[in-house]
Formats: C-alpha cells, structure tokens, sequence
C-alpha cells in the first residue's frame, strides 16, 4: 500500500519550520512572508487591536454593563448607569 512513502513525509516535515498566520491559519515557512501577509491581508484587524490596546492601557479594565452591554471608561459611571436600570425596573 503507500507505506513507503510515510518515512519520507516525515523527514520532510521535520526540516522545514513553519510559521502561522493567527487570524486566518495560512502557513509559510517564513516569519518574514507570515508578516507581510498580515500586513497585506489583515491590517484592519490588526488596527482594532491596537485601538483596544490603547484603550485598555488608559483606563483599568472596561465596565461593561449586563444589562445592555454599554462600555464605561470608569466603574463609577457603570455604577450610576446600572443605577438607572433599576429605576427602571422600580418604576415597573
Ligand atoms: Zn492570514
Ligand atoms: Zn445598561
């Protein structure tokens, strides 16, 4: 059957580094090519990440609120717009 060929696949992987794209998988054997891939292919996610980065250094950890999933730079506006969410249901 194709037994033979197995030792030969593997000595070819083992000599050959791979390096891999992490937003979409793609392999090459360079980093170099990798990088210019990510460049050309996935700069606008790369652009997110550092906004995020940015953001997460200025402030401590963003306040998300349960509710509605609005985002506070501050735990104390979170607290007073959580606040507002219970007037609402006190109201009801
Ligand atoms: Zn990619
Ligand atoms: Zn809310």
């Amino acid at each position: 059957m194709g037994e033979v060929g197995e030792e030969k696949r593997e000595v070819v992987f083992r000599d050959i580094r791979r390096y891999y794209c992490e937003f979409c998988g793609l392999c090459r054997s360079k980093k170099s090519l990798i990088s210019s891939h990510i460049q050309s292919h996935h700069q606008d996610v790369i652009e997110s990440l550092k906004d995020d980065a940015t953001e997460n250094a200025k402030g401590s950890k963003m306040n998300i609120c349960e509710e509605c999933g609005a985002t506070f730079q501050k735990p104390a506006h979170l607290k007073q717009h959580l606040q507002s969410h219970s007037l609402e249901i006190e109201i009801f």
